[in-house]
């Protein structure tokens, strides 16, 4: 697993938290019927939207905080249960990712550019 900077350690009981949470609530309402992958996924599609949305035809500065805290947080709602539906640790799989990403994009090309790593 990779080692986590110390001073975020404190998320991973938060998304461990947060997921226990989540699935509390899914089981009381004996939701885990309906929460396969592929409609997980589209529900976290969906929110995205929704997240979206909020922003629609308006400066991000004019989006409703209130709407755009809610839709976040459908959005991790959604992909937290999807990481658990596969067994993955949101922390390693993120992690992974951000290691991936550090070899695509060096810092000594990717500082202060946007593009993708394919036009570094
Ligand atoms: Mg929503």
């Amino acid at each position: 697993m990779a080692q986590l900077p110390h001073k975020l350690g404190h998320l991973v009981s938060d998304i461990r938290e947060t997921t226990q949470a989540l699935l509390q609530f899914r089981d009381e309402r004996d939701w885990a019927q309906f929460h396969n992958p592929k409609d997980l996924a589209l529900a976290l599609n969906i929110e995205t939207s929704e997240l979206l949305e909020t922003y629609l035809w308006k400066s991000a500065d004019a989006a409703n905080k209130d709407e755009v805290r809610e839709e976040l947080a459908d959005v991790f709602a959604y992909a937290f249960l999807l990481a658990n539906s596969y067994g993955f640790d949101v922390k390693e799989i993120v992690l992974e990712k951000i290691k991936k990403n550090a070899l695509k994009y060096p810092v000594e090309k990717a500082k202060g550019n946007p593009n993708k790593y394919t036009l570094l």
